[in-house]
């Protein structure tokens, strides 16, 4: 385990299976062993690993401490989990959860857990088996996603969306964000979609420079050189070469690989499946500037009739317009409980209502549903309009959070 200071923050990488499950040639179908050994020279020792012959590639977790969170990016297979896909993650009886409080986190301190997307190599640790039932790993954390990547997922019938991702969701802890949310002075999002649809990578600004843990933009390190190798398991292989590229490229017009490359070789060799890059202070005020305060607001809606429904939808509407447009709202949420619930089940969705939630949604709104209204109507997430939020705690509580953090309320 290697802690790399920089500045007022701690990266410490937890390694939780450390070589990869595909040879190189199987993971980038469009490589050669030939095109490979051009690469040697620079890839070996950091990068290759001498028990497989083949490129290294690690599978685990980062330790950012920033001087107001403890992050985690990306949380590895997990424990207990029935995996086909591969005998190293298959009902794997690991020492994770040991090994992190090694570097000095106990599961109870993680303030934030990062998943650079929803793939079952990066969100294992998200639960842990308790009493034949998957509870969230670490009981404070905000687990943040990108909605778009959540979005793509919560359809797909995928073993560990259902094992690692919803008992998250279900608790109230996920957070869904924009591909670009800022998480504290040091550290915000930046979409690198390809990969899969909402793939994100996590930049780290610093005093000291800044490093970017790229998640899966690039499975082994020799893709920096090979940027149009794409992995088998891209969604898009065509984008996630694009977004490669321009990552690559960024990076090298700042020269910053090729003048910080010794910072940078150290680094990699941390970060390994990750890249992490050094760039100049000077580069980060920009990058990491929050955005300026704007109104905040919550409309709560209870009552059933299609007329209400639609009456305080044309309510938001002309709010928004009122005000001169969406970028002049920082937040709007629609928080909908009891008998209104029902006028949102898609299979009975009013096609005039279905077209405003639509404009409403493309301008921003949040749309919350009451976990209780849920249950004692019998109706499920995947039966509400894309993009709704389930509200475990209650439509009512989530109505006084928003307040307590400033929301306007309205009750048309
Ligand atoms: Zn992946």
């Amino acid at each position: 385990m290697s802690t790399l200071e920089l500045g007022d923050v701690t990266v410490t990488r937890v390694i939780e299976i450390d070589r990869s499950s595909f040879p190189t040639a199987s993971m980038l179908p469009d490589s050669t062993p030939d095109a490979i050994a051009r690469h040697h020279h620079w890839l070996r020792p950091h990068f290759w690993d001498d028990r497989t012959g083949d490129l290294a590639s690690r599978v685990g977790t980062y330790i950012v401490k920033t001087p107001r969170h403890t992050v985690l990016i990306d949380t590895g297979v997990g424990n207990d989990k029935p995996r086909d896909g591969s005998p190293v993650w298959h009902m794997r009886q690991g020492s994770y959860l040991d090994d992190l409080r090694a570097a000095g986190v106990t599961p109870g301190q993680v303030d934030v857990v990062l998943c650079t997307h929803l793939h079952v190599d990066h969100v294992g640790w998200n639960t842990r088996l308790v009493d034949a039932r998957w509870v969230p790993t670490f009981p404070n954390a905000r687990y943040v996603f990108a909605g778009e990547e959540w979005e793509f997922w919560r359809h797909e019938k995928d073993e560990c969306i259902a094992d690692s991702v919803v008992p998250v969701v279900e608790t109230g802890q996920a957070v869904l964000v924009d591909a670009d949310y800022v998480v504290d002075e040091w550290l915000r999002l930046e979409p690198t979609p390809g990969h899969t649809p909402g793939h994100v990578a996590v930049r780290l600004g610093t005093s000291a420079g800044e490093a970017v843990f790229s998640g899966d933009l690039m499975h082994r390190t020799v893709q920096v050189a090979e940027p149009q190798w794409s992995s088998r398991f891209c969604y898009d292989p065509a984008k996630a070469r694009d977004t490669r590229r321009a990552f690559v490229e960024r990076h090298a017009d700042e020269r910053v690989l090729r003048e910080r490359r010794p910072a940078m070789r150290a680094l990699i060799a941390l970060a390994a499946a990750a890249l992490v890059a050094l760039l100049p202070p000077s580069v980060q005020a920009s990058h990491l500037k929050e955005q300026p305060k704007k109104h905040k607001v919550v409309y709560h809606l209870d009552e059933a009739g299609l007329d209400k429904v639609k009456f305080v939808l044309g309510n938001i509407e002309n709010h928004i317009r009122g005000v001169g447009g969406p970028e002049h709202v920082e937040a709007i949420e629609l928080v909908v409980h009891g008998p209104a619930l029902r006028n949102f089940v898609t299979a009975r969705l009013d096609p005039a209502l279905r077209a405003a939630l639509d404009r409403l949604q493309s301008q921003g709104l949040a749309f919350g549903a009451c976990g209780n209204t849920m249950k004692a109507f019998n109706i499920t997430l995947a039966e509400l309009p894309q993009g709704a939020r389930p509200l475990p705690q209650g439509g009512v509580v989530r109505v006084m959070e928003l307040q307590e953090q400033g929301f306007v309320y309205i009750r048309p």
